[in-house]
């Protein structure tokens, strides 16, 4: 069996209104999918996290090393890749590249060997996965954002979810007052985890870690930039909130610096950037080492969705216990056609928690119709 063609597509979708974080504003949302066809007439689809059009001109650079390769050989077509790579960009985006390309050969196996990628992964370790919402961006329509996060929270709260993710950064005062807001709308039973992306240094980080510990925050994520890991370390040690950190690294090795720093609780790799989800699944065995949490980030669509499920689904449970601990997903519900257009899923989420399809490859239908609608046309 070979691989047939590898195609790529630069989607876009405008937003009807503008968010922000604490970096940037989002104006639309603009992502690089993949399609890749074996001999057999069998399709896989990937997505790459990051900018889209630097992807597509990744996975065009890769294309001609990989095509007549067999499909089911994702390891040995990931170690083509990767020294491919390696000279020119051992971190960044030539890896997004790779990880589009990787999760779309693990949806292909899938498909070929009709199994879920979960089983293809290792097997299924659990039937439910808590998805928690990512949302409670910066309104582009007013000055004072508490009284429409707290709001939107409740939403999230009223659809059954049971942890939710809010942004800070917009000034230690704001955050706090925001934080407290949503906290109160929500109750004391939802986690509520917060996201500065990397928006303070490290004496900043640490006020506002001390001043939002009485709201309960299942975990402070991205406080510092992610170049200073040692700060990470210190504000460890200077807070109770555990740290959350990892969607800018790239590959195990830079898992495994973020790791021996001791700068993080919790691990994030978002596997359309990190290296595909056969590198996913070794950062999962290094964090295992170190006896740290993993919790995908993720930020797409519902490719990007259904690989972190996979994913979660074959995590090792560290540590073991007879009442087992949660599992989470990251599941964005910003504004995002594409997400909501491009595929259709078996997935079912049902009082607050996921449970898994075990419909072969990634579990989803895609919607090819609606790719060609969102992409870009070619001048
Ligand atoms: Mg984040």
């Amino acid at each position: 069996m070979k691989i047939k063609s590898i195609e790529s597509f630069i989607i876009t979708d405008k937003l009807k209104e503008s968010f922000y974080f604490s970096q940037w504003e989002y104006s639309e949302r603009r992502i690089c999918i993949v399609k890749i066809t074996s001999d057999s007439g069998h399709v896989g689809w990937g997505e790459g996290y990051g900018p889209a059009e630097v992807i597509k001109a990744g996975i065009d650079y890769l294309k001609p090393f990989i095509l007549g390769s067999n499909p089911l050989e994702t390891e040995t077509i990931w170690e083509t890749m990767y020294r491919r790579t390696l000279d020119f960009a051992r971190r960044g985006i030539l890896v997004s590249a790779l990880s589009a390309i990787d999760v779309a050969l693990w949806d292909l196996k899938g498909k070929i060997l009709e199994q879920p990628v979960y089983q293809l992964l290792g097997g299924k370790k659990r039937d439910t996965i808590i998805p928690y919402a990512t949302g409670m961006y910066f309104s582009t329509s007013v000055n004072s954002q508490g009284e429409i996060l707290s709001r939107e929270a409740k939403e999230y709260a009223d659809l059954g979810y049971k942890a939710m993710k809010m942004k800070v950064g917009l000034g230690i005062e704001e955050d706090v007052r925001n934080v407290r807001l949503v906290r109160e709308a929500i109750g004391p039973d939802i986690k509520l985890m917060i996201d500065a992306n990397h928006a303070y240094n490290l004496r900043e980080a640490i006020l506002l870690a001390k001043a939002v510990e009485p709201y309960d925050i299942y975990w402070f994520e991205e406080p510092i930039s992610p170049e200073y890991y040692s700060q990470y370390a210190e504000l460890r040690s200077k807070t109770t909130i555990p740290i959350a950190g990892g969607e800018c690294e790239y590959l195990r090795f830079g898992f495994q610096t973020l790791l021996q720093s001791k700068s993080v609780d919790i691990v994030q790799p978002d596997i359309c950037a990190t290296g595909g989800l056969t590198e996913a699944k070794r950062i999962a065995v290094l964090a295992s080492v170190h006896g740290v949490e993993v919790v995908p980030h993720t930020w797409g669509t519902g490719i990007a969705i259904s690989a972190a499920l996979h994913f979660v689904c074959n995590l090792d449970t560290v540590p073991g216990r007879l009442k087992t601990p949660q599992f989470f997903i990251e599941y964005d519900r910003t504004e995002n056609g594409l997400r909501d257009s491009l595929t259709t899923s078996e997935m079912v989420i049902d009082n607050g928690e996921i449970q898994i399809s075990d419909c072969p490859g990634l579990g989803f239908e895609f919607n090819e119709d609606a790719l060609y609608k969102y992409a870009q046309p070619v001048l």
